[in-house]
């Protein structure tokens, strides 16, 4: 049904594990050259290694998204590796929990700066490369906490991931005479190695709100990536899709008894 991605150039920001693993994998699969990028160059080349494993093509490249030079070196390797950029997904996050009474100035700082501003500064360096192509697909990792519910705990989280929305929809104004298109994939609780480190008492607790009655996987959001960079999903974008399993639906825990 859909036109194959095979051969297309994807960047994958926070790609050596959690989310942004499973888009590098599912990418990979449909036979799309990726650049995995982490700040860790050994986690990156372990995950590249598996998507080579698996009969696709990677490259790991060490890169934080909070240095506009880091970003810049990175778009410039995946157009030297891989002859352009046709996918960005500006996935890289964290979400350290921090209640408002003993936020820190830095504790907000450095959420938003890598949130926030690794966003702008990973799709401000891909925008050339893009542009040059006359198309382009840049996919955003917001998430359901800040656009769409709050989390007592994630102030300066929810902050950072509703301002990658407002992000989004003026840059999907500015980059659309260029083909180029810019949606968000907003994930409920997704099982990864930075969920599980918020321990076992949170995990069960967010299971038991979710209608479906489980966390979702990488891939039930590496699939809605995957949609939005087909050639289909042209039209698209200033958009945002919930992936959650129903999480935000419920008003109350009540409100899910049958
Ligand atoms: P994770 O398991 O902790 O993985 C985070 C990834 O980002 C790692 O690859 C990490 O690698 C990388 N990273 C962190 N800071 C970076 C930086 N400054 N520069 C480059 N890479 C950096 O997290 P996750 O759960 O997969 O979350 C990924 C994204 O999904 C985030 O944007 C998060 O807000 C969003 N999200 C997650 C959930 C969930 O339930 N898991 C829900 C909603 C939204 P290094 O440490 O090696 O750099």
């Amino acid at each position: 049904m859909f036109t194959s991605l095979k051969g297309r150039s994807v960047i994958v920001t926070g790609a050596s594990k959690g989310i942004g693993l499973g888009l590098a994998q599912r990418f990979g699969l449909a036979g799309c050259k990726v650049l995995v990028v982490s700040r860790n160059l050994g986690e990156a080349k372990s995950a590249a290694d598996g998507i080579l494993a698996a009969g696709g093509t990677a490259q790991a490249f060490e890169a934080d998204v909070t240095r506009q030079a880091d970003m810049q070196a990175m778009a410039g390797a995946a157009v030297e590796s891989f002859g352009g950029i046709d996918i960005l997904c500006a996935n890289a996050g964290i979400f350290p929990p921090s209640p408002l009474a003993t936020m820190s100035e830095a504790d907000f700082d450095s959420v938003m700066a890598t949130n926030l501003k690794g966003t702008f500064l990973a799709v401000s360096a891909c925008l050339a490369a893009m542009k040059a192509k006359k198309k382009g697909r840049i996919i955003l990792t917001s998430s359901i906490t800040g656009p769409v519910t709050g989390s007592a705990g994630w102030a300066h989280y929810g902050a950072s991931k509703a301002g990658q929305l407002g992000f989004m929809r003026t840059a999907a104004i500015e980059l659309a005479p260029h083909g180029i298109t810019v949606n968000a994939v907003l994930p409920g609780n997704i099982f990864t190695e930075g969920l599980a480190g918020l321990g076992d008492e949170y995990i069960r607790s967010m299971e038991a709100s979710v209608p479906m009655g489980r966390l979702g996987s990488v891939t039930d959001i590496a699939n809605a990536a995957l949609f939005f960079a087909t050639d289909e999903a042209a039209y698209i974008t200033g958009q945002s899709l919930v992936i959650d399993g129903g999480q935000i639906l419920p008003e109350s825990l009540a409100a899910m008894a049958v």
